[in-house]
């Protein structure tokens, strides 16, 4: 039994899977958006308040909604979600009252907007035969609309339009008898990118898709021997909250978490992983380790591979911050030349939802960060940033440096040019509003004003990585967006029906 009323159906966007409705905009745009974060715990006391700083810890994974769902000693369920940061939601002591138990689960969105924001806002809960069901989902689903076509057929009414409602669906339907069957039975009929996590009444479930595109970890809370169970999208989330890490889920392992222990289960077979290399890059907090691989200390590997691949005679090296520094430090390392901090990020700025147009764009770059002008007043300079998408934050900040008194600008980029739309769960823009779509290198540099633009290469990025390159047949990570070879089918993209084409965006959740 859930305690909070469903929300109400609305017949008209059953028919969706995704919301196309335009985004609104943050004032940092002109990057690439992770979409969610997720977090569980069984058994804590605190189940609520620990999950509530896992999602904190992972804010950066979307700041747009979070929820918790809960589940209290007598098998009742309790559920907060709302709009806006972890803390909007979560500080307040009777919310926090509302939402009892040794277990909890918990998402952070970056959401669209509209009527349908707050329906969209995970955990989603459902009543079962077999008791109350809560799922939380990191990553996007391929073949949703398709899916969601056929189980519309069947009379399932969906009641957002999120594509993890599907998981609800398949469930629901599925004619296996134990959860964890009707799990497997739901998750071998999904595409795509998936990292989730899943209360019911007997346990926590996590589970990663059989390429392990999106992250999940597993981590233990101090002083419990039987339970006391995390599971979290980065290990920065367990740190939070002193849990011990354990060990990343698999790729296609799915984790029964009870008072019996862990019980792992490998439905799928032995599949190579295909990690998003892009966590490395840029969406990971620079705390975390990630599949075995400290994420700061392998920006600042990028940032030396880049200095050898593209070195420039500079004075100052000089990140984009924040998620330029740990490269910058790499580069400024390798090439010996002195790291800067010649420009400011504030802080305070706040979270503004702007309409997408590009005067407000550009208000918010100088909004965000300022020019450091005696670092940079007649220095050549060597602007490290982790990507460009389309462009136009790179330009305003290039303008602001020469502004400042640069006598030259070279700027060299983390990421290899991100040519190609993320369709497992990050948010980019259409390939049309891709800087490095629509340009070759040397356009590019004229566009953003610099005297010199290098990305790292491909088999750069891999050597950061400890591998000794790209293995073309065989690549170790997922890089479809800078390469366009994408592991998991785009069944929902491959129709070609015109309606179909015209509900669907690279949206997850
Ligand atoms: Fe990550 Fe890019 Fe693959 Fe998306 S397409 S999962 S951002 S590497």
């Amino acid at each position: 039994m859930m305690t909070d009323a469903p929300d109400a159906i609305d017949h008209d966007d059953a028919s969706r899977v995704l919301d196309a409705s335009p985004r609104v905009l943050m004032d940092d745009d002109d990057k690439p958006h992770e979409e969610c974060g997720v977090f569980g715990v069984w058994r804590s006391t605190d189940a609520a308040a620990l999950t509530a700083l896992g999602l904190h810890a992972l804010q950066h994974r979307g700041q747009e909604a979070a929820g918790i769902v809960s589940l209290d000693d007598g098998g009742l369920f309790h559920s907060h979600k709302g709009l806006g940061l972890v803390g909007d939601n979560f500080s307040d002591a009777k919310v926090m009252a509302g939402l009892p138990g040794r277990a909890s689960i918990g998402h952070n969105r970056y959401a669209t907007t509209g009527e349908t924001a707050l329906r969209n806002v995970q955990p989603l809960y459902a009543d079962f035969e077999f008791g109350g069901f809560a799922v939380a989902h990191n990553g996007n689903l391929t073949n949703a609309y398709a899916l969601k076509r056929a189980l519309v057929r069947r009379g399932c009414l969906f009641q957002s339009t999120t594509d993890s409602e599907v998981f609800v669906h398949l469930i629901a339907i599925s004619l296996y008898s134990t959860v964890v069957d009707r799990l497997i039975d739901a998750l071998k009929q999904v595409q795509g990118a998936y990292s989730l996590v899943a209360l019911h009444n007997g346990a926590l479930l996590g589970a990663r898709d059989p390429l392990g595109v999106r992250p999940l970890v597993l981590g233990r809370l101090p002083g419990h021997a039987g339970g006391g169970h995390v599971l979290a999208s980065e290990t920065c989330a367990l740190d939070i909250v002193g849990a011990e890490f354990v060990r990343d889920i698999e790729p296609g392992e799915i984790v029964v978490i009870d008072d019996a222990g862990v019980r792992s289960v490998k439905p799928f077979g032995r599949h190579e992983s295909r990690f998003c290399i892009f966590e490395y890059i840029y969406f990971s907090r620079p705390d975390s380790v990630s599949e075995g691989t400290p994420v700061y200390d392998t920006r600042k590997r990028i940032g030396a591979e880049l200095a050898r691949e593209s070195h420039v005679s500079a004075d100052v090296v000089v990140p984009v911050p924040d998620s330029g520094v740990p490269a910058a430090m790499g580069y400024a390392a390798e090439a010996k030349i002195p790291f800067e901090l010649g420009i400011i990020r504030n802080h305070y700025v706040g979270r503004t939802f702007i309409e997408p147009t590009d005067q407000i764009r550009h208000l918010g770059v100088k909004l965000k960060h300022s020019a450091n002008k005696p670092i940079l007043a007649g220095k050549r300079v060597i602007l490290v940033d982790d990507s460009i998408v389309r462009g136009t934050t790179s330009r305003k900040i290039v303008e602001m440096v020469r502004q400042a008194g640069a006598t030259e600008v070279h700027m060299r980029i983390s990421s290899p040019p991100t040519t190609h739309s993320c369709y497992y769960g990050i948010d980019t823009p259409e390939r049309s509003q891709l800087m490095a779509a629509r340009h070759d290198l040397e356009e590019m540099a004229r566009i953003i004003g610099v005297d010199s633009l290098a990305f790292i290469s491909l088999d750069g990025l891999y050597r950061a990585l400890g591998k000794p390159g790209r293995d073309a047949k065989k690549p170790a990570y997922c890089d479809a967006c800078f390469t366009g070879e994408y592991a998991i089918p785009l069944t929902d993209w491959q129709d070609n029906s015109e309606k179909q084409l015209s509900l669907l965006q690279p949206v997850g959740t």
